[in-house]
């Protein structure tokens, strides 16, 4: 199922009969930085335009860290249907929505519902499989000959199940993907505890889901390592505190208008600007596809029970993720919220939520200030990787789990770039 990996061997050549090629990337979040290596591999020469002064500091900052190659459940599904009272009766501190009477945001909550059935939950799911598989292998490609320090390791990852019905829905799902490629178990608790000694330490809970060959990694940590690595030895130019005004197309070439009123050209336009897409999309019909889905996170040293293995407590939505010494905690997701600022009652709630999950896990008096961001969400959890123009492509949408499926994404679109166009 997977599509054939073209492996990596060094910088690659032009594909033959086609000239060397230059493109733009907006965006240096991790599908940024990705997708600028996948084109510079095979030899286009390019150039990433980010409106902050670095690599990786708006959603790619300090997310959750996992790199969920085998666990793609969208996050539409029956399950979120039934919980759907409690959301909007404000009843779950780990998901809540912000209302809008705006076209887009009512638009997209009905595509939402829509991609919340049986079928389409399972559809999604495996087409989410498919493109974390990709990813996994484009991953490996890239750090077998790089080498990046951003605290990458195989921890593999549990999903904690605290009723039996959840366990046994979770079951289904998982006997579905083994049959798609993914390496993923169901264990009693007594199983999860013994491969996460930190679990004893949780209340009665019926099982989890394991998945050995998950991974993390810091993303804002691989954002800067690929920023070097880029700017080394594949000749990319990184135009930071630049931002892209607007867009479009002369002739054969695309161009970009920046805050400064500079007009810059190249044969390919790429847009991988996260929750910033929407307006730079907009005038291709797909302004309306992003929800802003605002998380939390926090670091903090680990605790007496040092984690080994990356948890996701799947009834309080969060997750925990070893990070060399450190523990990443992040949760909440608060639908239609578009400010990054760290509201002090959702970090206490998060910060609450996980001691009372994993108490020995990390040290909760020292988690700092907290860190939010915005998820570019798509209603069916699945990112958009095509052409919008001739020579403009957008690369987006990439919700709970871009970080996840950067490395495929960059391929996908890579290869849709270099496609022939008549
Ligand atoms: C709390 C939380 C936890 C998460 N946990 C995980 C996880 O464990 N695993 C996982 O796989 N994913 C996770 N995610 C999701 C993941 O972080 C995002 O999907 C991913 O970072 C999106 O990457 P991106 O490159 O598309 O966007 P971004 O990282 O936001 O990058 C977009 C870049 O474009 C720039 N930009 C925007 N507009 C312009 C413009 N006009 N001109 C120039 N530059 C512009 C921005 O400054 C930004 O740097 C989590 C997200 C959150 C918020």
């Amino acid at each position: 199922m997977n599509r054939e990996f073209e492996a990596h061997a060094g910088r690659a050549a032009t594909p033959r009969g086609q000239s060397a090629r230059s493109a733009i990337v907006v965006g240096a979040g991790v599908v940024g930085m990705a997708s600028a290596y996948a084109l510079a591999r095979r030899g286009v020469s390019v150039t990433v335009i980010e409106r902050r002064d670095g690599p990786g500091l708006e959603a790619s900052f300090a997310n959750g860290a996992q790199l969920s190659y085998a666990y793609t459940d969208a996050l539409a599904s029956p399950a979120l249907l039934r919980h759907l009272p409690a959301v909007l009766l404000g009843l779950d501190p780990a998901i809540c929505w912000r209302p809008s009477l705006d076209r887009d945001h009512i638009a997209w909550l009905m595509r939402f519902l829509r991609s919340s059935t049986a079928n389409r939950f399972t559809a999604n799911t495996l087409a989410g499989l498919e493109l974390g598989l990709e990813s996994r292998a484009a991953m490996h490609a890239l750090i077998e000959q790089h080498d990046l320090d951003f605290g990458h390791s195989v921890a593999g990852k549990l999903h904690i199940h605290a009723t039996r019905t959840g366990l046994d829905a979770a079951a289904r799902i998982v006997a579905l993907k083994r049959l798609h490629g993914a390496d993923q178990h169901v264990l009693s608790a007594g199983e999860a505890i013994d491969l996460e000694p930190a679990l004893a330490d949780h209340g009665p809970f019926a099982g989890a889901v394991h998945t050995p060959g998950d991974e993390v990694g810091d993303p804002q940590r691989f954002c800067t390592a690929m920023a070097a690595l880029l700017g080394r030895d594949y000749g990319v130019s990184l135009r930071f505190g630049t931002r892209v005004e607007d867009l479009g197309e002369a002739g054969a070439k695309a161009w970009v208008q920046t805050g400064s009123g500079e007009r810059l050209m190249a044969d390919n336009l790429v847009v991988c600007a996260g929750i910033g897409s929407g307006p730079l999309a907009a005038r291709f019909g797909l302004g309306a596809a992003l929800m802003p889905v605002k998380g939390y996170s926090f670091t903090a040293p680990e605790g007496p029970a040092g984690l080994r293995v990356s948890i996701t407590d799947v009834s309080r939505k969060i997750v925990f993720c070893p990070l060399g010494g450190m523990v990443r905690v992040a949760g909440m997701a608060e639908i239609g919220a578009r400010s990054t600022a760290v509201d002090p009652k959702a970090l206490e709630s998060l910060r609450s939520g996980a001691r009372t999950s994993l108490p020995r896990a990390a040290n909760y008096d020292q988690i700092g200030a907290g860190w939010a961001g915005i998820r570019p969400m798509k209603a069916n959890s699945l990112p958009t990787i095509k052409r919008v123009s001739p020579r403009i492509a957008v690369n987006i949408g990439h919700g709970m789990l871009g970080w996840t499926f950067s490395m495929g994404s960059a391929e996908r679109l890579a290869t849709l770039v270099l496609e022939k166009v008549e």
